[in-house]
């Protein structure tokens, strides 16, 4: 069987990765795979069901009886647990404020590293997150760091959020950006590190579109794709 082609996307909280690889993915017919909110998805799931978020055995437990799946739609991707669309609570703030800690057991961290394995050996494919190239898929051809600087990260997010109708103090999003930027490059089980083969791209100052022709430039470039 032909290798899946791969792209392994990393960085920071609100770097870009999601809005980027989606676009890439649309752009290449390939599918797209965000790694975060299987890691939301269970935070939310903990905090639904009252596991507490330091219980390792009860959060791998409940990620067992639990299913993770994706949907397209015209609208986008939709993320759904146990069949049931929970693509908006997984962005909520109590969500966002409590993943880094589930994130950071290792059981939690196997479980859904091969998961995301699976995704990825049944299509090609372009997947982000924080250990994608380090850890999930080492051997993706292309790898790319994306990197923006605090302030433009917590800009872009308010921004979102205004958009959404969303009121949230822009010194509150910068400081929950650090924190959990924090959380995510001190842990011990694989802390957000750049992949040694990864290719580093600050965003700061770029547009999407921007950043999404870098990307197709860097893979152009690239021998397995030609
Ligand atoms: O990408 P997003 O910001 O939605 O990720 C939410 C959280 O999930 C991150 O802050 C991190 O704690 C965790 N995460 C991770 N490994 C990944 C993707 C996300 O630890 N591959």
């Amino acid at each position: 069987m032909k290798n899946k082609m791969q792209i392994a996307i990393d960085g920071p909280a609100s770097a870009g990765k999601s809005t980027v690889a989606k676009i890439l993915a649309k752009k290449l017919g390939y599918v797209y795979c965000d790694t975060g909110a299987m890691y939301r998805a269970l935070t939310y799931m903990a905090l639904m069901n009252k596991v507490s978020l330091a219980d390792e055995k009860r959060l791998v437990s409940l990620l067992d009886e639990m299913t993770i799946s994706f949907r397209q739609e015209a609208d986008g991707q939709r993320v759904l647990v146990n069949h049931q669309d929970v693509t908006d609570e997984i962005r909520e703030a109590n969500v966002s404020q409590n993943v880094s800690e589930v994130s950071a057991h290792s059981g939690v961290r196997e479980a859904l590293v091969r998961q995301q394995q699976e995704i990825a050996a049944q299509s090609d494919i372009v997947m982000d997150g924080r250990d994608i190239g380090t850890v999930v898929l080492p051997n993706a051809p292309v790898k790319i760091f994306l990197i923006a600087s605090v302030a433009e990260r917590a800009q872009r997010r308010y921004e979102e959020n205004k958009a959404k109708g969303m009121t949230v103090e822009l010194e509150q999003i910068k400081k929950e950006i650090e924190e959990r930027d924090y959380k995510d490059t001190t842990r011990k089980v694989s802390p957000l590190v750049k992949a040694e083969d990864a290719i580093e791209l600050d965003t700061t100052g770029l547009s999407i579109e921007q950043v999404v022709e870098k990307i197709e430039q860097i893979i152009q470039k690239h021998d397995f794709f030609q």
